[in-house]
């Protein structure tokens, strides 16, 4: 079959062969790839004899993932979307409705058996067999075991659909499951890729299927199923305040002077030091410095990270996992000045789970005055 090309491709998307390139190639420095990669991406997608066909399910959900993915405000990143690959199936999306709609993603499934990729957001209800997620007359529990049996893969978008999100909180009155739960209690063994987020970041799902398309496999995975290059560091190892947290500097309260001053969210009840995820490094919607939850002066409530967004208090605060450099946790509990206590930083690092040693060491060294005596 005759390709595409790069150039009628780019003319379609409305963008220059050089942007699409650029755009490719931030989306390859996104993921930890080598330099030239991006030239890769942009051969790959635009060369397929046939765009990916993607059926995408909605299950127990807000169509807040939808939504993050169409109002980028990115020029090209819409219509990279939609136009690159082929979706088959979306219900808010697509053209057909009722049955036309329904026999269209019998059709694509029939058609591109063992091909296409299952997106999914939203919760899967599974209590009282699950009727409380209809779609034309059948449950989402039924779609969901029907379609993962045929896909090559599966993307878990969202909060929801990864680890149950807003319909799973306290007390589930439906049953709400995550995709990759139900899918191992049915036996289906079809690779389940999360990319948590309420809402997700478009960019991490656009990443994810360039990769997918790119190179025939899928990216590296944490062992909860997130793409590494997306959720393999913690936002506090990245956070713009980090300093302040270093330095014991801490908003007690909203509106108080530190918090207009621009300091640590921790005592807010931020779970960025818990949570994983790249919020801090590549933003939201495109418009400039500062554009995610911290950066505008709201706690990080931890959606990215299972049991913690929709389960833990807001207010709560977060557990410390590690001792990071430069290696020293300020007593979280001090008046603001008063700086570290030995006892503090042992007690956090220990809570933490952080080896015992290092918890001493750091401890040890913060008992020390500057000439290193104790
Ligand atoms: Fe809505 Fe958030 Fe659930 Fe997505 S993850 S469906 S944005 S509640
Ligand atoms: Fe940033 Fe939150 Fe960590 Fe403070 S606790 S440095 S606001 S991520």
């Amino acid at each position: 079959m005759k390709t595409k090309g790069l150039e009628t491709v780019t003319t379609q998307l409305g963008v220059s062969r050089r942007e699409f390139i650029k755009f490719c190639s931030v989306v390859a420095a996104g993921m930890g790839l080598p330099l030239g990669t991006g030239e890769q991406i942009a051969e790959a997608v635009t060369s397929a004899a046939k765009r990916p066909p993607v059926i995408w399910l909605s299950a127990q959900e807000c169509t807040g993932c939808s939504e993050s993915l169409l109002r980028a405000t990115h020029p090209t990143l819409e219509h990279l979307i939609l136009d690159l690959i082929s979706l088959d199936y979306h219900e808010t999306l697509s053209t057909p409705s009722g049955h036309q709609a329904e026999e269209a993603r019998a059709a694509s499934i029939k058609a591109n058996k063992g091909k296409f990729i299952l997106v999914v957001d939203g919760a899967i209800p599974v209590k009282d067999n699950g009727i409380y997620c209809m779609i034309a007359g059948r449950t989402v529990l039924d779609i969901l075991k029907e379609s993962a049996k045929e896909c090559a893969a599966i993307i878990a978008i969202g909060s929801c659909s990864s680890w149950g999100g807003v319909p799973s909180a306290d007390p589930n009155p439906t049953g709400a499951t995550p995709v990759h739960k139900v899918l191992a209690d049915a036996g289906i063994k079809t690779p389940v890729i999360n990319i948590p987020g309420c809402p997700p970041n478009p960019y991490n799902f656009l990443s994810t299927v360039l990769y997918y398309v790119t190179f025939k496999k899928l990216p590296e995975l944490d062992k909860l199923g997130r793409p590494l290059f997306a959720y393999g560091r913690l936002i506090h190892e990245n956070c713009e305040r980090r300093p302040h947290f270093d330095a014991g500097r801490f908003a007690t309260e909203f509106g108080d002077d530190n918090h207009r001053k621009g300091y640590c969210l921790y005592k807010l009840g931020c779970k960025g030091p818990e949570t994983h995820a790249n919020c801090p490094s590549i933003l939201f919607g495109d418009t400039g410095a500062g554009t995610w939850p911290v950066g505008t002066g709201h706690p990080c409530f931890g959606c990215t990270e299972q049991g913690v967004g929709f389960h833990k208090p807001l207010f709560s605060r977060a557990s410390l996992h590690m001792v990071t450099p430069p290696d020293t946790y300020p007593h979280t509990q001090e008046k603001q000045g008063k700086g570290a206590t030995i006892a503090g930083v042992a007690v956090a690092a220990a809570a933490a789970g952080a080896a015992f040693a290092a918890a001493s060491k750091v401890a040890d060294k913060l008992g020390k005055d500057d000439k290193g005596s104790k």
